[in-house]
């Protein structure tokens, strides 16, 4: 299984992507995580992307492009992954359908979840309490979901015109939200 999880800031993908990844028995690889790590240890990709994160904003195409191919070509990754929170823009579709075709891959399915804007934010806000991330204060928060709108929502329709696409409700208890994924997925990849 080759998947993407998409969906805006807030949506659960990172919850969502662990659970799923542990089902299905293939590596998450979450954008957004190895980012982190790299900020934490002050690698020079950490000091590069932490300046866009902590303002809400992309880090540029070249460098996330770049960190992607690198993890894809792993061992783990060669019999199938999750990605979570990549592609976010359409020059990383392009990227992403290069590194598929390079390996003879292809996509299986793409899932977005979904959640209305203010369930999102007001989750982001309580997540900034419990985990404070340097990225979820209220205007940066906005912020993201603003990006999203403008360059991630218009991937969907991509994906949706490949027949690839579902769309599953995001609001509700973990494991519910998760099988409703497992059975949305049975739909795309039958
Ligand atoms: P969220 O989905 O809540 O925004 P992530 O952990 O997925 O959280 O991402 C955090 C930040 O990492 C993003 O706001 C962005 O700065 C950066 N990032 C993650 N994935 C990408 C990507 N595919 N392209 C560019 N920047 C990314």
């Amino acid at each position: 299984m080759r998947m993407l999880l998409m969906g805006p800031p807030g949506a659960g993908k990172g919850t969502q992507a662990k659970v799923l990844a542990e089902r299905l028995n293939i590596p998450a690889v979450s954008t957004g995580d190895i980012f982190r790590a790299n900020v934490k240890d002050e690698t020079p990709l950490g000091l590069e992307a932490k300046r866009y994160m902590d303002a809400g904003d992309y880090v540029p195409d070249e460098v996330t492009n770049a960190m992607v191919r690198d993890r894809l070509s792993e061992a783990d990754a060669g019999d199938g992954f999750l990605l979570d929170g990549y592609p976010r823009t359409l020059a990383q579709v392009g990227t992403l359908d290069d590194i598929l075709a390079e390996h003879g891959h292809k996509l299986d399915a793409v899932v977005a979840l979904i959640a209305d804007t203010d369930v999102l934010v007001a989750r982001m806000l309580k997540r900034a309490h419990v985990e404070g991330r340097s990225d979820d204060s209220e205007e940066v928060v906005r912020h993201r979901q603003d990006v999203y709108t403008a360059e991630t929502k218009p991937l969907l329709r991509v994906y949706a015109q490949r027949g690839l696409l579902v769309e599953v409700d995001g609001v509700g208890e973990i494991d519910e939200v998760s099988e409703r994924v497992l059975a949305a997925l049975k739909t795309v990849t039958e």
